[in-house]
């Protein structure tokens, strides 16, 4: 604390990113980050505007990536926002579309950074308590309320509801903005941009950290009607003007088009979360159906906060949430072949030891 900080500095409680460690060499199934490296293609688009124009300011409205995703998902471009990062059109969208006076909803278990946006924004929020299995008790949606947001598939659960909910919902909310965080949508589940010409009130949000491999690039996007497309313009050019450099432009439009390894990369990804997911049930895990690139799990006999501890030893990085209803789950990033393999060998090893 500081007597030079605003009273909003002071009272903020920032967000906790799962740690990135610099000391030795862990595997890392601790942040959702894709195994995969992106796209060779994106690196040479990349280099290719690496040069002299740098000096100059970026297309402040990105139309060329614009274009590419409005292509891509059959959209016209003014429904499309660009972003750094789907966390800053997160951001944006909190101001743009929620207000102090009437509560927004949530799930209780969720992305974490929706109570952190509406502290900072000053927007009154109420929980809606996921079912005991912790899928989502979608008719508490229907209340009265000042906004919607969830993420679908869930964070850090990892499942996924299908349309014909998110259509209940946005019709028993067609008065206000019902916004679906898809960053993990790629990996299995239904898109709610087959809806985004039909409703209104529907803002759908995506990233190419997850499913694209290029969490480090910073690239995210909201696609809905253009009134709300234009509102997160409004806002956005009254805070920054230029939020995408050069280089993420460019490696954002090589990534839309190279669909081949788009498809290839996923696919590897949900095969292996297949793979992993069996095996970890024949040695007493309880497995979330997941349709992310992460699973939400238990043990029968062995605490998770052990579990942790004890792959941390053994230098892999699992994500551990210390909150209630959840703390006695690890949510596990899914990695490449060889990553997971060395993962089971060591929790089999753990579960092994714990029975001696
Ligand atoms: C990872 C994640 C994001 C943020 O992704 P960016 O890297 O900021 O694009 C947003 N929502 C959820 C649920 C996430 O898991």
């Amino acid at each position: 604390m500081s007597k030079y900080w605003s009273r909003l500095a002071q009272n903020l409680e920032p967000y906790v990113p799962g740690e990135q460690p610099q000391d030795k060499k862990y595997i890392k199934l601790n942040t959702n980050e894709n195994p995969y490296p992106p796209s060779n293609k994106v690196i040479d688009a990349i280099k290719l505007v690496t040069d002299d124009k740098l000096s100059l300011y970026p297309d402040p409205n990105g139309s060329e990536l614009k274009e590419a995703l409005a292509n891509y998902y059959n959209l016209d471009k003014d429904q499309v926002f660009l972003g750094n990062g789907s966390d800053e059109v997160l951001a944006f969208s909190f101001m743009a579309f929620f207000d102090s006076s009437e509560s927004i909803i949530f799930p209780d278990i969720t992305y974490s950074f929706y109570t952190v946006y509406a502290n900072i924004f000053k927007i009154n929020y109420e929980l809606v308590p996921l079912n005991e299995d912790f899928t989502l008790p979608i008719k508490e949606l229907y209340k009265k309320n000042g906004g919607v947001i969830f993420p679908n598939p869930n964070a850090p659960t990892g499942n996924c509801i299908p349309l014909e909910d998110i259509e209940k919902v946005l019709i028993k909310n067609i008065n206000r903005v019902v916004i679906v965080d898809e960053a993990y949508i790629d990996f299995g589940g239904d898109s709610a941009v087959a809806l985004v010409d039909k409703y209104p009130n529907l803002l759908v949000i995506q990233t190419f950290s997850k499913s694209r491999s290029l969490a480090g690039l910073r690239v995210g996007y909201a696609l809905g009607n253009k009134d709300l497309i234009e509102g997160l313009n409004r806002v956005k050019n009254s805070v920054n003007s230029y939020t995408l450099d050069r280089l993420a432009l460019k490696g954002a439009i090589a990534a839309i088009n190279d669909e081949n390894y788009f498809q290839e990369t996923r696919n590897k990804i949900m095969d292996t979360r297949k793979r992993i997911t069996s095996e970890l049930i024949k040695i007493g895990f309880n497995v979330i159906d997941s349709k992310s690139n992460f699973l939400f799990i238990n043990h029968s006999s062995i605490k998770a906060v052990d579990i942790f501890m004890k792959l941390r030893e053994r230098a892999i990085l699992v994500r551990y949430f210390k909150m209630p209803r959840i703390d006695n789950y690890l949510r596990v990033t899914i990695g490449n072949d060889k990553e997971m393999d060395i993962f089971i060998r060591e929790v089999c090893k753990i579960v092994y030891e714990n029975n001696l």
